[in-house]
């Protein structure tokens, strides 16, 4: 089967980008078939992934709005991928008149998804209609939070739209677990929240081990690679192997 993980959380600056990227390489080097998505009219996975936005002339935007096959790009570092630029702005409101709209990234994916193992959309910094294209379409969730005494903050909504999803629209849809990312090693208030991250969230999923703060990340996405191309003995390609691993006995 399929898994579709929707990589959510409405707060900006998380690694929701950063961990979509890797761990589809990750997934992609275990032999299994992925397909990322990008979801988020910023765009900055299309840029990771060594694209340029603006020069995208079909993009999901097309996909959701005008119902046109999904534009696969393939085999990017060993994975399958779905831009985004800026015209996906424009979608929230060109889709409020459509009928059945919070469907329509589900059945986009479901011409394409005997072709997948994993199918991970990176969603927006928002709880707008396209985060909810994404959790109708999901069958799993995965939330990045940020260890920082901030990651609390709006958790409570995040978990209320997941349950609003999940009676309206999706019944099956589970968290497949917490991601605690940019863990400053030295900082003893990050590991005070990483705490309270697993004793507050571990009841609900399972948090997988901390991905700590490193600057290799982001010289990483500017090389438009994953960490594991650009400096392999990492110590944070572990735990991105491990969140995969996970991954894969979903
Ligand atoms: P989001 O998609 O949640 O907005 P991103 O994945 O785009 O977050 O990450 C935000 C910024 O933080 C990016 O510049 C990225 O390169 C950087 N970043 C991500 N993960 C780490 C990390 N573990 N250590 C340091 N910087 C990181
Ligand atoms: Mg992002």
């Amino acid at each position: 089967m399929t898994r579709c993980i929707s990589v959510f959380n409405q707060a900006g600056g998380v690694a929701k980008t950063t961990l979509t990227q890797n761990l589809g390489y990750h997934l992609g080097q275990k032999k299994q078939r992925v397909l990322l998505i990008d979801l988020d009219p910023q765009a900055s996975l299309t840029t990771f992934m060594g694209l340029v936005p603006n020069e995208m002339t079909t993009t999901i935007y097309q996909t959701l709005v005008l119902n046109d096959p999904l534009p696969i790009h393939k085999n990017l570092h060993g994975v399958d991928f779905v831009p985004s630029n800026i015209h996906l702005c424009a979608a929230e409101q060109e889709l409020t008149a459509e009928i059945m709209r919070e469907l329509k990234l589900k059945k986009a994916l479901s011409e394409v998804k005997n072709e997948y193992d994993f199918i991970i959309v990176d969603c927006p910094p928002s709880l707008g209609i396209l985060s909810i294209l994404s959790l109708v379409a999901a069958t799993h969730i995965l939330v990045p939070i940020h260890c920082h005494y901030k990651a609390f903050m709006g958790t409570d909504q995040l978990l209320a739209t997941i349950s609003k999803v999940k009676k309206a629209a999706n019944s099956t849809l589970e968290i497949a677990g917490f991601v605690p990312t940019l863990l400053d090693k030295r900082a003893s208030q990050d590991y005070r929240m990483l705490s309270a991250i697993k004793e507050q969230l571990g009841a609900l999923a399972p948090v997988f081990s901390a991905i700590p703060r490193s600057v290799a990340f982001a010289d990483a996405s500017e090389e438009h690679k994953p960490l594991a191309l650009y400096k392999k003995n990492h110590p944070a390609v572990m735990i991105l192997e491990q969140i995969a691993d996970n991954l894969i006995k979903l």
